[in-house]
């Protein structure tokens, strides 16, 4: 009795004495990474190239403008310095951007993604990359691939997370920006047979780079066709799958125009699913999107545009390998300085369950729209488009989509060309609809540049409306 409590006894120690080991281990594998950078802390070769960003991001262009390290510079000639200059917003001006230029126009044009700058200037820390003067000089990593594994697992962690793709058992490709990738996507899906060319179709309102490219990148193996629609009317061959083989059809979704979640309307036709705009701050997320083939940019998820950087999502091993050749013969690959760059803004963009990150712009195109559409409230000359609600899974809410960008319609007969309506009787600049195939009575305008931007569309399109309802008797002065 004795002898068996004493083995029950060291028994209990020992399993005791391994916990105590164990949670020290794992304590120690957590704090591992932590512990790393707190031994580098006396920092040698990164301190000046610290300094130098740190005091370039310090110039403060008055809120109107950036300086950055690679723009241009004055020769300070008393302290015997380069210094950057500020690069001034729109309609401002002068060194430090402070004076704005009364009869600027508002600029709703490009579909800069600078709305969300405010959220990498709050997290600054996180997201700031030091790039060593030797950082990864090969053309490959070192498991002979040219696609970092590691930017891989957070694109595919990004995916779960908004539950916006399913990229399990699915392939990745990488291009420079997604308009790389757009027509990578053309080449892999065409038809082999030049006597037969693939048949390259969108539908009307759509993207005019798809015809652009394709028109350009003139291949004997596909051309563009145009509208769908017309198309499946045209050929009379009554949207029959089986007739539709031969087709390539790109798919917009939220589209790019008018943020309408949109899906292949050429029966058996293959599927480029263009997903630019498919995150939570712009449309609500209704269920993973499972196509065999999907596109995504970082310049809509997280506004680096500049930054170039797309990926694929792919279903069949044959289309991944001709994606991945174009890419291989058209550049060799993506640039490494970009890789490392992605994968920082990833890890911060993920942190909380990318509810920092998609918060915050859902938050400020909510109420970008909110205040566009009290504006358009009071109009009977010019319209918004439809926006239906619709339950969003990443934010477990029915909401209402809040696009890029409005498209915005002329009502009035005499409005035919309605681009340049906004430009001679408001002073806003916006794209017109022929250049998506649309007409012009519609016009496109951008609600994701900066802010300043946003508030002198606002001002000018509140000026256009009382035009309309003759406040001030019709003497309504334009800024
Ligand atoms: N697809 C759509 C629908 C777009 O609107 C854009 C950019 N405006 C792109 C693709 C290309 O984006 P990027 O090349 O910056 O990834």
């Amino acid at each position: 009795m004795m002898k068996a409590n004493k083995y029950t006894f060291g028994l209990l120690i020992s399993i005791g004495i391994n916990i105590i080991l164990l949670s020290y281990i794992i304590i120690l594998y957590h704090s591992g990474s932590n512990q790393f950078i707190e031994r580098q802390c006396s920092l040698s070769w990164s301190e000046k190239a610290a300094a130098e960003a740190e005091a370039v991001a310090a110039i403060s262009c008055s809120g109107h403008g950036r300086a950055y390290l690679d723009g241009p510079v004055n020769y300070e000639q008393s302290e015997g310095q380069v210094r950057p200059v500020c690069e001034c917003y729109d309609c401002y001006g002068g060194l430090d951007c402070s004076i704005l230029s009364p009869e600027c126009p508002a600029d709703a044009d490009s579909g800069d993604p600078i709305f969300l700058e405010p959220f990498w200037m709050e997290h600054a820390t996180e997201s700031a990359v030091m790039i060593s003067g030797w950082h990864r000089m090969s053309y490959r990593y070192v498991d002979y691939t040219t696609m970092s594994s590691e930017l891989e697992k957070y694109i595919r962690k990004m995916h779960a997370i908004v539950g916006n793709a399913i990229t399990e058992g699915r392939y990745l490709v990488f291009g420079i920006g997604s308009s790389q990738l757009l027509n990578a996507a053309v080449y892999a899906l065409s038809s082999d047979n030049s006597s037969s060319p693939s048949n390259v179709l969108a539908t009307i309102p759509f993207y005019p780079m798809y015809n652009a490219q394709t028109v350009f990148f003139h291949s004997e193996n596909f051309q563009f066709q145009g509208d769908s629609n017309t198309w499946i009317l045209n050929n009379n061959n009554n949207n029959i799958p089986t007739n539709n083989k031969n087709v390539v059809e790109f798919v917009t979704s939220p589209n790019n125009p008018d943020g309408e979640l949109k899906t292949s309307v050429v029966l058996g036709a293959k599927t480029i699913y263009d997903h630019a705009y498919f995150w939570p701050h712009f449309t609500p997320i209704p269920s993973p999107s499972d196509r065999d083939l999907m596109i995504f940019t970082l310049s809509k998820l997280t506004g680096h545009a500049g930054t170039r950087f797309g990926w694929a999502v792919i279903k069949d091993k044959d289309v991944y390998d001709k994606m991945l050749n174009y890419i291989s013969v058209a550049d060799m690959s993506i640039s490494k300085d970009t890789q490392l760059r992605v994968l920082q803004l990833l890890k911060v963009a993920v942190k909380d369950h990318g509810k920092p990150l998609f918060e915050f712009a859902y938050d400020k195109m909510r109420d970008r729209w909110a205040r566009l559409t009290s504006v358009f409230s009071k109009s009977t000359r010019f319209s918004l488009q439809h926006r239906h609600p619709l339950h969003c899974s990443f934010f477990n809410q029915t909401r209402l989509p809040s696009p890029a960008y409005a498209w915005v319609k002329c009502e009035r007969e005499e409005d035919q060309d309605c681009g340049k309506v906004l430009e001679t009787d408001g002073k806003i600049k916006g794209r017109s609809g022929s250049i998506f195939s649309a007409g012009d009575r519609c016009v496109r305008l951008s609600l994701i540049k900066s802010q300043d931007d946003f508030e002198l569309l606002l001002k000018r399109l509140t000026q256009l409306v009382a035009l309309e309802n003759n406040i001030n008797g019709g003497a309504v002065q334009i800024m």
